[in-house]
């Protein structure tokens, strides 16, 4: 069979790709090396034990970025007229992309090494996205980036995750290499120029790490001008590392803390097992995070030492060596094997990524990794563990309170949001018949009537002037819930509230990172609750939070959840009937992996609406959602009307078209108001129901007590709504496939 071509450039990557450059001298599998990196970088990697290469011309003389690019291609050029089968290609820079995209159009498939690696948002992520789209088949070291892959379009059967090379290749470092390395307590090694920003900012951080009078010696690695530069003076204690990529390995072998923003230095500490901080600002990577050898840090001081501290004294757990040569060597069959199929042209895909299953949701190995971790800590409940107190934290910071309480559910999230507000027996809870049914029953077992207002027909969303319609001299409490992500016109709802005196509590299950005149929605009401059911933006299989500013309404939900049990009191006693509505340590940790991915979630279902809205801008008689006026729409569902008058059957004989094609949607989202549920038919027959019925004057009424014909919105909205699914890990692909059926269907429609 036709040899294989190998591409390489740089030292690091003949490092890590040694053992499978092994595996295929001992497998007697013909290829070639080609090195397209630099001549002192060449000498490096042939001491590493690199086999003969075909090498690029040198450069004639200093070029600028271009120059060197030109030259790379001609070399490219005439070794692509080779025979041969597969371009095996490392490496991020930017000779990468340009060769991938070159082997392309010469019909040579491409198999990418160390795909899927996204850690630097915008620009810094450039090459490798480019690199990693321009090839056929890849290897990738996780899950998650293997899911990173498939989010960007990559065809599920040409990617092979094969584990991490960099830890086998460290394994096989020939010792007769070190460096000789001045023994270093901490290796800093900073390849951006942003984590040093601001300046007083860096010197207080490098003052912190090298201690008093620099006594804990710092060796910084030479990757950023500033530190390379022989000119600037570095602060005492620290000193400039000498040597090239070997003495950079042997430094982080040997350092004690490796302090780092980059990706490439949190990979080889992961792998080594060293200790490693990044800070907060760079963003480590998740799936590292929990590794055991990772913390992030702020700029304070303190902090910042304490961390030091605890990692300098944890034991070093080098990643278990994979086969991962032999996994790539595999990888590398399968794509030579006749008539593969993973090499034909990727097809339009057709299952749509699900929030039931990995397919839909951003679980990945960090999840796994935390979760791990919390078991092996053997404390799996969060009265004495700290993954959910973490995330609790986390999460308040991140929406702008100054509490968060996590626990068992969205409904349980409503329930302790209501408990707080310490109702009495038949108050009113004015609320919405179009939500879920876990955000209504709290209201009767706090011994409250629900009362329910009608909603704008386009939004399904509660406005100031339904609200108003249903208060009484015994509304206690609004809830208002910004249905699929879209915010409720606040403002008037708000100042309404205010003038009666009336807390609101912002169900906001749905609407994760949607935002209202700038805040975050679930910083408005007095309380919010949110859900991390299986099918919200970020899941813990089950889980709620309740958010807050109030520090007694804070205290006293955190009661609400531990059995109101005075945690931390000096006479703690049970002080009120309340429930166990912990969240677990396991659905902590996946929480805390979780809440990272957040924004991202939001970013990308944000992207896939605008993606609908413009492919579905020409069907006519649908009416599209958008971001409301004052704010923006977080897109848990699509959810869209159809007309009667221009699509005969509308919403229910649309949505089954659609059902009928593949495409899963709900007509009619929750079929009725929810007070036509059986539970509010007869409120007798429950004493849930009945009870707070006995001290409210609406006990006088015939039942049931609530009819469609008071609802003019509910109904008609629900009567022309389509809830399209959407989700985080749809593609344009997926997008184009929804929408073309969804065109279809309303035009078979039209024809009758
Ligand atoms: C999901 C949801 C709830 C309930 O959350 P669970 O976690 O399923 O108990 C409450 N309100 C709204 C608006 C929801 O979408």
């Amino acid at each position: 069979m036709a040899p294989l071509l190998i591409a390489l450039g740089s030292c690091h990557e003949a490092l890590v790709q040694q053992p499978l450059l092994a595996a295929l001298r001992a497998a007697r599998l013909a290829h070639t090396v080609a090195w397209f990196g630099t001549a002192e970088a060449l000498v490096e990697a042939r001491a590493l034990g690199l086999p003969e290469a075909v090498v690029a011309p040198a450069a004639p003389a200093p070029e600028r970025p271009e120059q060197r690019l030109a030259r790379l291609a001609a070399f490219a050029a005439e070794l692509l007229a080779g025979p041969w089968s597969l371009l095996v290609l490392a490496g991020h820079g930017t000779f990468a992309p340009m060769l991938a995209a070159m082997a392309r159009s010469a019909r040579l498939p491409v198999l990418r090494l160390g795909a899927g690696v996204r850690t630097h948002r915008g620009p810094g992520d450039a090459p490798r996205r480019a690199a990693d789209h321009a090839a056929d088949a890849w290897c990738t070291a996780n899950e998650e980036r293997r899911q990173q892959l498939l989010r960007e379009g990559a065809r599920a059967d040409a990617v092979f995750v094969v584990g991490e090379p960099l830890g086998e290749a460290l394994a096989k470092l020939p010792a007769a290499q070190a460096a000789p390395v001045p023994a270093a307590s901490i290796v800093l090694a900073f390849e951006h120029m942003q984590s040093l920003q601001p300046p007083e900012a860096a010197a207080a951080m490098l003052d912190a790490l090298t201690g008093a009078r620099g006594a804990v010696p710092l060796l910084v690695v030479p990757t950023l001008p500033v530190f390379a530069d022989p000119t600037v003076r570095l602060p005492v204690g620290c000193r400039r590392l000498e040597g090239g990529a070997t003495a950079q390995l042997h430094a982080a072998l040997g350092a004690r803390v490796v302090v780092t923003d980059s990706a490439g230095w949190q990979d080889l500490c992961a792998q080594a097992g060293v200790p490693c901080l990044v800070p907060a600002s760079a963003g480590a990577l998740p799936e590292l995070l929990g590794a055991g050898a990772i913390a992030t840090f702020g700029t304070e001081p303190g902090q910042l030492q304490a961390t030091l501290q605890r990692l300098a004294g944890s034991p070093r757990q080098p990643a278990p060596i994979a086969g991962t040569a032999a996994a790539t060597l595999a990888a590398i069959d399968t794509l030579r094997q006749p008539g593969s199929k993973t090499m034909a042209p990727a097809a339009a895909p057709t299952a749509l990524p699900s929030d039931g299953d990995a397919s839909g949701r951003t679980l990945g190995e960090d999840e796994v990794a935390l979760v791990s971790m919390a078991i092996r800590r053997g404390t799996l409940n969060s009265t004495r563990g700290t993954f959910v107190t973490t995330f609790e934290q986390r999460f308040a910071k991140w929406l702008g309170r100054k509490h968060a309480i996590a626990c068992g559910s969205g409904s349980a999230a409503v329930h302790v949001a209501l408990a707080c507000l310490q109702l009495q027996p038949g108050d009113e809870v004015i609320t919405t018949p179009i939500t879920d049914m876990g955000a209504l029953t709290p209201i009767l077992y706090e011994g409250a009537v629900p009362v329910f207002a009608d909603v704008d027909p386009r939004t399904l969303n509660v406005t100031a002037a339904t609200i108003a319609a249903q208060l009484t001299d015994r509304t206690r409490a609004i809830v208002v819930t910004h249905l699929f992500g879209l915010p409720c016109e606040l403002a008037a709802i708000l100042e309404l509230a205010e003038q009666r005196g009336i807390p609101v509590i912002e169900d906001s299950a749905q609407a994760f990172g949607a935002t209202y005149r700038g805040r975050r929605i679930g910083t408005f009401g007095r309380l919010a609750a949110f859900s991390l059911q299986q099918g919200k933006h970020i899941t813990t299989g089950e889980g709620g939070i309740v958010a807050t500013d109030d520090d007694a309404l804070a205290r006293r939900a955190f009661l609400y959840v531990n059995k109101a049990w005075g945690y931390g009191d000096p006479k703690p006693d049970h002080y009120f009937p309340a429930l166990n509505y912990r969240l677990t340590e396991l659905q902590g940790a996946v929480a805390v992996a979780q809440l990272p991915k957040l924004d991202g979630v939001v970013g990308a279902r944000r992207a896939v609406a605008a993606a609908l809205q413009h492919e579905l801008a020409g069907v006519a008689g649908l009416v599209l959602p958008q971001d409301p006026e004052h704010g923006t729409h977080s897109w848990w569902k699509f959810a869209f009307r159809v007309d009667p008058a221009q699509i005969p059957g509308g919403a229910v004989a649309l949505g089954k078209r659609m059902q009928q094609t593949g495409i899963a949607c709900v007509p009619r989202y929750v079929q009725k108001p929810a007070f036509e549920c059986e539970l509010f038919r007869d409120w007798s027959k429950s004493p849930v129901t009945w009870l707070p019925l006995q001290h409210n004057p609406r006990r006088e009424r015939p039942q049931p007590l609530y009819h469609r014909g008071d609802y003019p919105g509910a109904c008609e909205g629900l009567e022309h709504v389509v809830v399209l699914p959407i989700n985080e890990r749809y593609t344009d692909a997926h997008v184009r496939t929804v929408a073309t059926a969804i065109a279809a269907a309303a035009t078979e429609l039209r024809r009758g």
